[in-house]
Protein backbone atom coordinates (compact mmCIF):
# COMPACT_ATOMS: atom_id res chain seq x y z
CA UNK A 1 0.00 0.00 0.00
CA UNK A 2 1.19 3.94 -0.74
CA UNK A 3 2.65 5.24 2.10
CA UNK A 4 0.07 8.41 3.05
CA UNK A 5 -1.67 10.31 0.36
CA UNK A 6 -2.65 13.87 1.51
CA UNK A 7 -6.09 13.05 2.21
CA UNK A 8 -6.24 13.65 5.53
CA UNK A 9 -6.00 17.25 6.63
CA UNK A 10 -6.66 19.66 3.36
CA UNK A 11 -9.54 21.42 3.05
CA UNK A 12 -11.32 19.20 0.48
CA UNK A 13 -11.44 16.33 3.37
CA UNK A 14 -15.71 17.47 4.06
CA UNK A 15 -16.04 16.96 0.40
CA UNK A 16 -14.93 13.62 0.38
CA UNK A 17 -16.63 12.92 3.10
CA UNK A 18 -19.59 13.83 1.76
CA UNK A 19 -18.70 11.88 -1.91
CA UNK A 20 -18.03 8.54 0.03
CA UNK A 21 -21.60 9.02 1.98
CA UNK A 22 -23.36 9.00 -1.79
CA UNK A 23 -21.65 6.37 -2.83
CA UNK A 24 -22.47 4.15 0.39
CA UNK A 25 -25.84 5.15 -0.29
CA UNK A 26 -25.45 4.10 -4.51
CA UNK A 27 -24.62 0.83 -2.82
CA UNK A 28 -20.92 1.10 -2.82
CA UNK A 29 -19.88 -1.58 0.72
CA UNK A 30 -16.33 -2.23 -0.01
CA UNK A 31 -15.20 -0.38 3.23
CA UNK A 32 -11.10 -0.51 1.80
CA UNK A 33 -12.43 1.26 -1.36
CA UNK A 34 -14.67 3.93 0.40
CA UNK A 35 -11.77 4.57 2.60
CA UNK A 36 -9.38 4.85 -0.51
CA UNK A 37 -11.86 7.31 -1.82
CA UNK A 38 -12.02 9.37 1.47
CA UNK A 39 -8.38 9.78 0.72
CA UNK A 40 -7.39 10.21 -2.43
CA UNK A 41 -7.44 14.17 -3.41
CA UNK A 42 -9.92 13.85 -6.33
CA UNK A 43 -8.99 17.64 -6.96
CA UNK A 44 -5.49 16.70 -7.83
CA UNK A 45 -6.30 14.90 -10.38
CA UNK A 46 -8.91 16.99 -12.78
CA UNK A 47 -7.81 20.30 -14.31
CA UNK A 48 -8.21 23.97 -12.59
CA UNK A 49 -11.47 24.84 -15.38
CA UNK A 50 -13.40 21.97 -13.49
CA UNK A 51 -12.18 21.54 -9.78
CA UNK A 52 -14.82 23.18 -8.01
CA UNK A 53 -16.55 20.31 -9.45
CA UNK A 54 -13.85 17.49 -8.47
CA UNK A 55 -16.24 15.82 -5.42
CA UNK A 56 -19.35 15.73 -7.33
CA UNK A 57 -20.09 12.19 -8.30
CA UNK A 58 -19.93 12.84 -12.19
CA UNK A 59 -17.81 12.12 -15.04
CA UNK A 60 -15.48 15.57 -15.79
CA UNK A 61 -13.36 16.19 -18.94
CA UNK A 62 -9.99 15.91 -18.79
CA UNK A 63 -7.94 17.26 -21.86
CA UNK A 64 -7.25 15.20 -24.65
CA UNK A 65 -11.02 14.58 -25.91
CA UNK A 66 -10.69 12.02 -22.58
CA UNK A 67 -13.16 12.33 -19.64
CA UNK A 68 -12.14 11.20 -15.43
CA UNK A 69 -15.07 8.37 -15.32
CA UNK A 70 -17.65 8.76 -12.58
CA UNK A 71 -16.43 8.45 -8.92
CA UNK A 72 -19.39 5.62 -8.43
CA UNK A 73 -18.62 3.47 -11.59
CA UNK A 74 -14.49 3.47 -10.60
CA UNK A 75 -15.54 2.25 -6.54
CA UNK A 76 -17.43 0.34 -8.48
CA UNK A 77 -14.80 -1.33 -10.60
CA UNK A 78 -12.52 -1.89 -7.60
CA UNK A 79 -15.42 -3.52 -5.58
CA UNK A 80 -15.66 -6.50 -8.21
CA UNK A 81 -12.07 -6.74 -8.59
CA UNK A 82 -12.43 -7.96 -4.63
CA UNK A 83 -8.59 -7.17 -3.94
CA UNK A 84 -7.11 -7.42 -0.44
CA UNK A 85 -3.83 -4.98 -0.49
CA UNK A 86 -1.60 -7.52 -1.82
CA UNK A 87 -2.06 -7.66 -5.66
CA UNK A 88 -0.08 -6.76 -8.35
CA UNK A 89 -2.41 -4.94 -11.12
CA UNK A 90 -2.36 -3.39 -14.51
CA UNK A 91 -4.53 -0.61 -15.08
CA UNK A 92 -5.35 0.11 -19.18
CA UNK A 93 -6.12 3.97 -19.40
CA UNK A 94 -4.70 5.90 -16.78
CA UNK A 95 -6.01 8.75 -17.63
CA UNK A 96 -5.81 11.73 -15.10
CA UNK A 97 -4.28 8.62 -12.72
CA UNK A 98 -7.49 8.91 -10.36
CA UNK A 99 -8.27 5.45 -10.18
CA UNK A 100 -5.05 4.49 -10.52
CA UNK A 101 -4.80 6.43 -6.91
CA UNK A 102 -7.32 4.94 -5.75
CA UNK A 103 -5.94 1.19 -6.91
CA UNK A 104 -2.76 1.98 -5.19
CA UNK A 105 -4.54 2.52 -2.14
CA UNK A 106 -6.39 -1.29 -2.15
CA UNK A 107 -3.50 -3.49 -3.72
CA UNK A 108 -0.28 -3.64 -3.58
CA UNK A 109 1.60 -2.26 -7.09
CA UNK A 110 -0.48 -1.24 -9.93
CA UNK A 111 1.21 -0.80 -13.52
CA UNK A 112 -0.83 1.47 -15.23
CA UNK A 113 -0.42 1.64 -19.46
CA UNK A 114 -1.71 5.16 -21.33
CA UNK A 115 -1.27 5.89 -24.99
CA UNK A 116 -1.43 9.70 -24.66
CA UNK A 117 2.03 10.82 -23.39
CA UNK A 118 0.93 14.37 -22.49
CA UNK A 119 -2.05 12.70 -20.14
CA UNK A 120 0.29 10.11 -18.85
CA UNK A 121 3.30 12.80 -17.58
CA UNK A 122 0.19 14.68 -16.29
CA UNK A 123 -1.01 11.77 -14.28
CA UNK A 124 2.64 11.13 -12.71
CA UNK A 125 2.58 14.52 -11.14
CA UNK A 126 -0.84 14.32 -10.29
CA UNK A 127 0.13 10.77 -8.42
CA UNK A 128 3.50 12.32 -7.20
CA UNK A 129 1.51 15.44 -5.30
CA UNK A 130 -1.06 13.11 -3.74
CA UNK A 131 2.27 11.37 -2.08
CA UNK A 132 1.00 7.82 -4.35
CA UNK A 133 4.45 5.69 -4.90
CA UNK A 134 3.40 1.95 -5.54
CA UNK A 135 2.39 2.90 -9.08
CA UNK A 136 4.53 2.51 -12.46
CA UNK A 137 3.09 4.87 -15.75
CA UNK A 138 3.79 3.73 -18.99
CA UNK A 139 3.20 4.89 -22.03
CA UNK A 140 2.14 2.45 -25.04
CA UNK A 141 -0.96 0.03 -25.94
CA UNK A 142 -2.81 -1.15 -23.50
CA UNK A 143 -4.92 -3.57 -25.85
CA UNK A 144 -1.42 -5.91 -25.70
CA UNK A 145 -1.09 -5.43 -22.23
CA UNK A 146 2.01 -5.61 -20.31
CA UNK A 147 4.31 -8.43 -20.99
CA UNK A 148 7.44 -7.97 -18.71
CA UNK A 149 5.65 -7.42 -15.50
CA UNK A 150 2.71 -10.04 -16.41
CA UNK A 151 1.15 -12.20 -14.79
CA UNK A 152 -1.10 -9.86 -13.07
CA UNK A 153 -4.03 -10.97 -10.04
CA UNK A 154 -6.48 -8.20 -11.32
CA UNK A 155 -6.83 -6.22 -14.75
CA UNK A 156 -8.92 -3.10 -14.81
CA UNK A 157 -9.46 -1.84 -18.22
CA UNK A 158 -11.14 1.54 -18.10
CA UNK A 159 -11.98 2.28 -22.23
CA UNK A 160 -14.62 0.33 -24.18
CA UNK A 161 -13.57 -2.86 -26.45
CA UNK A 162 -15.06 -4.33 -29.19
CA UNK A 163 -14.23 -7.87 -27.83
CA UNK A 164 -11.84 -8.69 -24.91
CA UNK A 165 -8.09 -8.75 -26.27
CA UNK A 166 -6.49 -11.66 -25.74
CA UNK A 167 -3.10 -10.49 -24.49
CA UNK A 168 -5.03 -9.51 -21.72
CA UNK A 169 -6.56 -13.10 -20.74
CA UNK A 170 -2.89 -14.96 -21.23
CA UNK A 171 -1.94 -12.10 -18.66
CA UNK A 172 -4.15 -12.74 -16.04
CA UNK A 173 -2.52 -14.90 -12.89
CA UNK A 174 -4.41 -17.73 -11.82
CA UNK A 175 -7.57 -17.01 -9.76
CA UNK A 176 -6.89 -13.60 -11.63
CA UNK A 177 -9.95 -11.60 -12.13
CA UNK A 178 -10.69 -8.98 -15.52
CA UNK A 179 -12.97 -5.46 -15.55
CA UNK A 180 -13.31 -4.37 -19.61
CA UNK A 181 -16.35 -2.97 -20.80
CA UNK A 182 -17.43 -4.25 -23.97
CA UNK A 183 -19.44 -3.19 -26.99
CA UNK A 184 -19.63 -0.89 -29.82
CA UNK A 185 -18.75 3.38 -29.18
CA UNK A 186 -21.66 4.38 -27.53
CA UNK A 187 -22.09 1.84 -25.39
CA UNK A 188 -21.06 -1.24 -23.60
CA UNK A 189 -21.77 -4.14 -21.00
CA UNK A 190 -19.22 -4.11 -18.13
CA UNK A 191 -18.18 -7.94 -18.29
CA UNK A 192 -15.97 -9.32 -15.35
CA UNK A 193 -13.81 -12.34 -16.44
CA UNK A 194 -12.07 -14.74 -13.75
CA UNK A 195 -9.28 -17.33 -14.83
CA UNK A 196 -10.43 -20.59 -13.19
CA UNK A 197 -7.99 -23.27 -13.80
CA UNK A 198 -8.54 -23.24 -17.46
CA UNK A 199 -11.65 -21.88 -17.93
CA UNK A 200 -12.46 -18.14 -17.80
CA UNK A 201 -15.70 -17.16 -16.15
CA UNK A 202 -17.71 -14.22 -17.60
CA UNK A 203 -20.63 -12.17 -15.44
CA UNK A 204 -22.10 -8.93 -16.82
CA UNK A 205 -22.15 -6.40 -14.27
CA UNK A 206 -24.79 -3.65 -16.66
CA UNK A 207 -24.61 -1.08 -19.09
CA UNK A 208 -22.02 1.46 -18.99
CA UNK A 209 -20.81 4.15 -21.30
CA UNK A 210 -16.91 4.76 -22.13
CA UNK A 211 -14.14 6.43 -24.07
CA UNK A 212 -13.18 4.03 -26.85
CA UNK A 213 -9.85 1.70 -26.00
CA UNK A 214 -7.59 2.50 -29.65
CA UNK A 215 -5.23 0.37 -30.40
CA UNK A 216 -4.31 -2.67 -32.07
CA UNK A 217 -6.61 -5.05 -30.55
CA UNK A 218 -9.75 -2.57 -29.72
CA UNK A 219 -10.74 0.05 -32.08
CA UNK A 220 -9.00 1.75 -34.94
CA UNK A 221 -7.68 5.02 -34.51
CA UNK A 222 -8.07 6.15 -37.58
CA UNK A 223 -11.73 6.25 -37.09
CA UNK A 224 -11.90 7.85 -34.16
N1 LIG B 1 -9.84 5.90 -15.16
C1 LIG B 1 -9.37 7.13 -15.78
C2 LIG B 1 -10.19 7.50 -16.97
C3 LIG B 1 -9.78 6.76 -18.17
S1 LIG B 1 -10.45 7.37 -19.67
C4 LIG B 1 -9.39 8.25 -14.77
O1 LIG B 1 -9.56 7.99 -13.60
O2 LIG B 1 -9.14 9.39 -15.16
C5 LIG B 1 -9.72 6.17 -20.74
C6 LIG B 1 -8.26 6.36 -21.00
O3 LIG B 1 -7.84 5.27 -21.79
C7 LIG B 1 -7.93 7.62 -21.80
O4 LIG B 1 -6.98 8.36 -21.12
C8 LIG B 1 -7.36 7.06 -23.12
O5 LIG B 1 -6.35 7.88 -23.69
C9 LIG B 1 -6.83 5.72 -22.68
N2 LIG B 1 -6.67 4.73 -23.74
C10 LIG B 1 -7.45 4.49 -24.82
N3 LIG B 1 -6.96 3.48 -25.55
C11 LIG B 1 -5.82 3.04 -24.92
C12 LIG B 1 -4.84 2.02 -25.18
N4 LIG B 1 -4.93 1.21 -26.22
N5 LIG B 1 -3.83 1.87 -24.31
C13 LIG B 1 -3.72 2.67 -23.22
N6 LIG B 1 -4.58 3.65 -22.92
C14 LIG B 1 -5.64 3.84 -23.77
Amino acid sequence: MAAGPVGAGDSYGGFRARLVGELQAKGIRDLAVLRAVSQVPRHLFVPPSVRHRAYEDSALPIGGGQTISQPWVQARYLEVLQLTGREKVLEIGTGSGYQTALLALVADTVFSVERIQSLASEARTALEGAGVRNVTVLVGDGTLGWRPFAPYDAILVAAASPSVPAPLIEQLAPGGRLVIPIGDRDSQVLQLLQREGDRIVTTSLGDVRFVPLLGELGFRPSTS
